[in-house]
């Protein structure tokens, strides 16, 4: 077993200078006893191998085994039926063994009438499906006492196991489940053996509430938390982020039932929303064409040297104050009264409103990225031409590293923003979300002119903006 946390895997994936800003600017906040408390998006969470899991569930096995009188395989099914919850497990149990037995499916609710010893020693018996016969050793039944070759048992569990049905395979005549025992007790081929075992593994994986498998393409790493909550994970093998609770890309601070709304929504609509993302706009002063190649949306045209904001087309200088207005839909106060069409309509424009903004990030993220790579560039030709080190200029690339995140965040809070209802909170919200907004930009056209903005002015920024973001975060991740 290995532990992981977001701090370690920062550094392990050359962001040092990253995990280097963090810890050379100490939080006044921090408890000195909790080192945690400060960051919001800190989540206590294991890498673990597939051996390791397999490890863990015959431990659950073996205790629940060790306090009720049953046999590991209908353990185990009881734990897969119970989410691996071992204490009301054997809270039913001692309430009323039987109903549990029944209503997990392992015991027939009406018991047998057929005798089993009979069958077992009857010298021919025809099997009730291929209707050949075989003597009695060569018939199976689970306690239903449903009766059939192992021929018949065999061809049955190779449909199911083929259609990727495992641990929800049941008697060939009735509900009962069939526990994992009986199953390898009658397939041979070790092909299918293989690919039942993995498939119930991966069921079980998927029925115990602290196990996510991560989402990283060929990775086969399965992560444990104590807590099933929506918070940023971060594979320390394959390095993919996610949220711990949907398995979906991490998306604080919009909820996992929001995120996957606006996905579907934006899939839906993506034709309709295609129109608005448009790459050139006029300038509002001089109209000329001006093309957006930066992520900043703090504009200036090139002609005119007006300075503006891309979203709104507002000018920049009386924005500050007023980027509320900018990145928040203003809703007809009437619209309750207007007609159900009208009513759609607005609907449509708001959306339209927020889905534009998440363009607009996504592509700000992109061009920043780029932005990025050509910071590190420019350090390599500074360090090959002795114009200081590596470390020297490490704060630049900790200022796009910074950047790249209070984006992403930013964008994440858009879902949110569109289908929000106006409460107090929101309102909280809201006015956060416009103040980060403003000192990200800032910072990205800081960072854009990096080489010529004063080291101690983008710092600050950075602290500003680090600050805000962690703010924002703080009042979502601890609802
Ligand atoms: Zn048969
Ligand atoms: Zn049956
Ligand atoms: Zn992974
Ligand atoms: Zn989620
Ligand atoms: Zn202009
Ligand atoms: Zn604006």
């Amino acid at each position: 077993m290995s532990t992981g946390n977001s701090d370690i895997d920062e550094s392990d994936d050359g962001e040092e200078g990253y995990d280097y800003y963090y810890n050379s600017n100490e939080d006044t906040e921090m408890e000195p006893n909790d080192p945690h408390a400060a960051d919001p998006e800190y989540f206590e969470f294991m890498c673990l191998s597939k051996e390791d899991v397999e490890r863990l569930f015959n431990e659950c096995v073996e205790n629940l085994c060790a306090s009720l009188p049953i046999k590991p395989s209908l353990a185990k099914l009881l734990l897969h039926t119970h989410s691996w919850n071992t204490s009301e497990i054997i809270t039913r149990y001692k309430e009323d063994a039987s109903k549990l037995l029944i209503d997990s499916r392992i015991k027939a609710s009406k018991p047998s009438e057929i005798d089993s010893q009979a069958i077992r020693s009857a010298k021919s018996l025809p099997c009730s499906i291929c209707l050949l016969s075989f003597s009695g050793e060569h018939f199976r039944a689970l306690t239903c006492g449903h009766w059939f070759c192992k021929e018949c048992w065999a061809t049955h569990f190779e449909t199911q196991i083929s259609q990727g049905i495992t641990t929800s395979m049941e008697c060939q005549d009735c509900n009962l489940l069939v526990p994992e025992d009986f199953v390898l007790n009658i397939l041979n081929k070790s092909s299918l053996r293989e690919k039942y075992q993995q498939f119930s593994f991966s069921d079980y994986v998927k029925s115990h509430p602290k196990l996510r498998f991560c989402p990283g393409t060929n990775c086969s790493t399965i992560i444990f938390a104590k807590e099933c909550q929506s918070k940023r994970v971060i594979c320390k093998f394959c390095k993919t982020i996610f949220c711990f609770k949907c398995g979906s890309d991490y998306h604080a601070p919009t909820d996992c039932e929001t995120i996957k709304k606006w996905l579907t929504k934006c899939a839906d609509d993506s034709e309709t929303a295609n129109y608005i993302s448009a790459h050139t706009k006029d300038c509002p002063k001089c109209s000329i064409c001006i093309e957006k190649n930066g992520g900043c949306n703090h504009m200036q045209c090139y002609s005119c040297k007006f300075d503006f904001c891309w979203m709104c087309l507002g000018d920049w200088n009386s924005h500050g104050s007023e980027y509320y207005e900018c990145s928040r839909y203003k809703e007809n106060p009437n619209i309750a009264n207007e007609s159900v069409h009208a009513q759609a309509r607005e609907a449509l424009k708001k959306y339209l409103f927020y889905f534009e903004r998440w363009e607009n990030h996504a592509r700000s993220l992109r061009l920043e990225e780029e932005t990025h790579q050509k910071i590190i560039d420019r350090i390599n030709e500074k360090v090959m031409a002795s114009e200081g080190t590596w470390i020297d200029w490490q704060y630049l690339r900790n200022a796009a590293a910074l950047l790249a995140k209070c984006r992403y965040t930013l964008q994440l809070r858009i879902p949110y923003a569109d289908y929000m209802y106006n409460g107090p909170l929101d309102q909280l919200f809201e006015y956060q979300q416009a103040q980060l907004e403003a000192e990200i930009e800032n910072l990205s056209w800081k960072v854009e002119r990096a080489e010529s903005t004063d080291r101690g002015d983008l710092e600050n920024q950075m602290d500003v903006a680090e600050k805000l973001r962690t703010t924002l975060l703080k009042d979502f991740l601890s609802v």
